[in-house]
C-alpha cells in the first residue's frame, strides 16, 4: 500500500487520529525497549550470581584442598620417618609440595589492602617453611644413614655371635659362649629400650656382661680374637645408638617444626580464601543490589514517562484536537448557513482563530445585510424609475391640455394595428373631427376659455367612443381623430352622427356661430377590406377630404366615404 493510499483512508486523514497513532507507537516502543532492558538486567544478574557462586565455591574447595594437602603432606612426612621411606621418595615429596604450592601462589592476586596483607604474610611464611623442609629432609637423610650403619653393626654382631648360639657350652667350660650370647642379647635389649630408665638399666646390664667378658681369662687365641671383635662391635653400637637417638630426636623436633610451619601457612592461605569468599559474596550482594536499584529506577522512570505521555495525550486531546474539531464543525456549519455559536474560550492560538473567525462571520453578516439593503434600495429606485418612465411615457403620449392621447401616440398605435388588420383584411374607419368657428370662440371668449372648451369637447368625445375598440387622439389645434377597426361603414356613419350629436347636446355656448353653440364637423372614411396595397396615410387623407367636404357644405355635419379597395386593385 503506498503512502498516498494509506492516508486516503478517511479516518487517517484526521489530525487527531494520526496524533493518537504516533503517541501509541511511542508508548509501545518505550514499553518494549524498557521491558527488554529490565529483562536483560535480570538475566545478567542471574548469570552473575551463578558465576559468583561457582567462583567462591571453587575458592572454598581450593582452600580446603590446600589445607588438606598440607595436613596430608605433614602426615606423609611423619609416616616417612616411621616407615623409613627412601631418599628419592622424600625428595619427590618435597619437590612436588613446593612446586604445587608455588604454582598455586603465583595464581593469587590481591585486590584490596587486607588481601595484600594476607598475601605478604603467606610470602613471609613460605621461604622459612621451604627451608625447614630442606632441613627436615636432610635430618631424615642423616638418620637413615645412621640407621644403615646400625643395621650393618647388627648384622656383624649376629655373624660373630651365631657360632656360639648352638654351641655346646660344656665343651669349653661354657663361660665364654654364655657371655658372648648374653652380651649380644643385652645389646639387642639395649637397642630396643624406649624409655630412658629402661635404657639405663639395660646399659648397666650390658656393661656387666662386657666387663665380665673382658675380664675372662684362659681363652684360646680364636676366642680372644672373637672377644675383641665383639667388644669393638658393642662399643661402636653404643656410640651409634647415642648418635641415632639424638638424630631421631632432632628429626622429630624438625618434623614437628615443619608441621607447625605447614599448619601456619595453610591457615594463612585459608584466611586468604575466606577473604576472597567474603569479597565474592559482598560483590555478588552489591551487584544484586545494583541490579535491583537499576530495575527500580527504570521502573520509576517508565512510570514517570508513561504518566508524562498520558499527560501530553490528555493535553493535546483536550486543548488542541477536541477544540479544533469543535471549531472545524462550527466553521462547516457556518459554511452551510447554520449560525452555530463560535467557541472563543481560552487565551491561546485556537482562541485567536475562533475570535478571528467570529470577526469574519460578523463582518460577513454585516456585508450581507448591507448588500441586502443596497439591493432593496436599488429595487426601490428601479421601481421609482419604472414609474417615472411610465409617467414620462404617458406624458409623452398624452396631450397636455386635453389629457387624451396625442398625435404621436396615435401613429405609434396605428401602424402595427393597421398591419395586423391588413393581413386579416378587416374593415377600418378613420373619423377626422374639427371644431367649427373656433377662431372666433377664442377671439371672443379668450384663449383660456378656448382651452377649456377644447378639454370639454375632448372629454365628450372620449365618453362617446369608449365602447369601441379603436383610438381617439388630439390630431392638432382644435382637430381630433378617431380610428375604429372591425365596424362596417354604416356603423361608422352611426358613430360619426353620435359624436356630432354629443357635442350638440352638450350645448356649449358659442354666440358667434349661426347655431349659437359649439359644433363639430366630421369627415369619415371607411376601408371595407384593409390591405397592404392601401396605405393608412391614404385613408387618413380621404377622411380629411371628407372633413373638407363637411366644412364646405356648411359645417356641423358628417361627410363620409366608403372605400372598397381590395388587395389586387391599385390606389
Ligand atoms: P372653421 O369653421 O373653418 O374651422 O373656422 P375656424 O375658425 O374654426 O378655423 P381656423 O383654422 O381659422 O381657426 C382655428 C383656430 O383655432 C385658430 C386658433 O387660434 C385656434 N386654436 C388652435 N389651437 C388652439 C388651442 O390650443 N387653444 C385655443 N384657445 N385656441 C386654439
Ligand atoms: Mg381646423
Ligand atoms: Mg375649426
Amino acid at each position: 500500500m503506498s503512502t498516498q493510499s494509506f492516508f486516503s483512508v478517511p479516518l487517517l486523514r484526521k489530525l487527531g487520529v494520526r496524533l493518537n497513532i504516533i503517541l501509541l507507537g511511542i508508548i509501545l516502543f518505550f514499553l518494549v525497549s524498557s521491558g527488554y532492558g529490565i529483562w536483560t538486567l535480570q538475566q545478567q544478574s542471574a548469570q552473575f550470581k551463578t558465576v559468583t557462586q561457582t567462583y567462591y565455591d571453587r575458592s572454598m574447595l581450593a582452600a580446603e584442598l590446600s589445607r588438606d594437602a598440607e595436613l596430608i603432606a605433614t602426615q606423609a612426612m611423619e609416616q616417612s620417618v616411621t616407615q623409613r621411606l627412601s631418599n628419592i621418595d622424600a625428595n619427590i615429596l618435597q619437590t612436588d609440595i613446593t612446586r604445587t604450592f608455588t604454582v598455586a601462589r603465583n595464581k593469587l592476586n590481591a585486590y584490596a589492602p587486607e588481601e595484600v596483607a594476607v598475601l605478604s604474610e603467606i610470602d613471609r611464611l613460605t621461604q622459612p617453611y621451604f627451608d625447614q623442609l630442606v632441613l627436615f629432609y636432610n635430618l631424615i637423610e642423616t638418620q637413615q644413614r645412621l640407621q644403615l650403619r646400625m643395621n650393618r653393626l647388627d648384622r656383624e654382631r649376629q655373624l660373630w655371635v651365631a657360632p656360639y648360639i648352638n654351641f655346646d657350652v660344656s665343651a669349653d667350660n661354657g663361660r665364654f659362649s654364655t657371655l658372648v650370647i648374653n652380651l649380644a642379647r643385652s645389646t639387642l635389649a639395649m637397642l630396643d629400650a624406649q624409655s630412658p630408665g629402661l635404657l639405663a638399666r639395660r646399659k648397666d646390664q650390658l656393661e656387666e656382661f662386657r666387663s665380665a667378658l673382658e675380664s675372662l681369662t684362659g681363652l684360646t687365641q680364636i676366642q680372644q680374637q672373637a672377644r675383641e671383635k665383639l667388644l669393638e662391635n658393642v662399643r661402636d653400637t653404643l656410640i651409634l645408638k647415642d648418635q641415632l637417638d639424638s638424630s631421631r630426636l632432632e628429626t622429630l623436633s624438625a618434623m614437628r617444626k615443619t608441621r607447625l610451619f605447614a599448619q601456619r601457612l595453610s591457615s594463612v592461605c585459608y584466611d586468604f580464601y575466606l577473604l576472597v569468599k567474603q569479597r565474592a559474596e559482598s560483590a555478588a550482594q552489591q551487584h544484586s543490589e545494583l541490579i535491583d536499584r537499576v530495575t527500580l529506577q527504570i521502573s520509576a522512570f517508565s512510570v514517570a514517562f508513561l504518566a508524562l505521555i498520558g499527560l501530553a495525550y490528555w493535553f493535546i486531546h483536550h486543548y488542541i484536537v477536541r477544540r479544533m474539531d469543535r471549531l472545524s464543525l462550527v466553521m462547516q456549519q457556518h459554511a452551510t448557513g447554520l449560525a452555530a455559536p463560535i467557541p472563543q474560550d481560552g487565551h491561546d492560538e485556537i482562541t485567536v482563530i475562533g475570535r478571528t473567525f467570529a470577526q469574519f462571520v460578523t463582518a460577513n453578516d454585516l456585508a450581507h445585510d448591507q448588500i441586502q439593503s443596497a439591493r432593496k434600495a436599488a429595487e426601490a429606485a428601479n421601481e421609482k424609475l419604472r414609474e417615472l418612465n411610465i409617467s414620462l411615457h404617458m406624458q409623452s403620449n398624452t396631450d397636455d391640455l386635453t389629457q387624451i392621447p396625442n398625435r404621436r401616440s396615435f401613429f405609434e398605435w396605428l401602424h402595427p394595428t393597421y398591419q395586423k388588420l391588413a393581413q386579416q383584411q378587416h374593415a377600418f374607419s378613420i373619423l377626422m373631427i374639427d371644431i367649427d368657428w373656433f377662431k372666433s370662440y377664442n377671439d371672443h371668449y379668450g384663449h383660456q376659455a378656448g382651452d377649456e372648451c377644447l378639454r370639454h369637447v375632448a372629454q365628450l368625445l372620449r365618453s362617446a367612443t369608449q365602447q369601441y375598440s379603436g383610438m381617439l387622439a388630439r390630431y392638432g389645434g382644435e382637430e381630433f381623430i378617431v380610428a375604429v377597426p372591425n365596424i362596417s361603414f354604416a356603423q361608422a356613419q352611426a358613430l360619426a352622427d353620435e359624436l356630432l350629436n354629443t357635442i350638440v347636446q352638450a350645448n356649449i355656448a358659442h354666440g358667434y356661430t349661426p347655431k349659437h353653440h359649439v359644433t363639430i364637423s366630421v369627415g369619415l372614411a371607411t376601408l371595407v377590406h384593409a390591405n397592404q396595397n392601401y396605405p393608412i396615410e391614404k385613408l387618413i387623407s380621404t377622411a380629411d377630404q371628407s372633413l373638407y367636404e363637411a366644412k364646405s357644405k356648411g359645417r356641423s355635419q358628417v361627410a363620409s366615404r366608403e372605400i372598397t379597395h381590395t388587395l389586387g386593385s391599385h390606389v
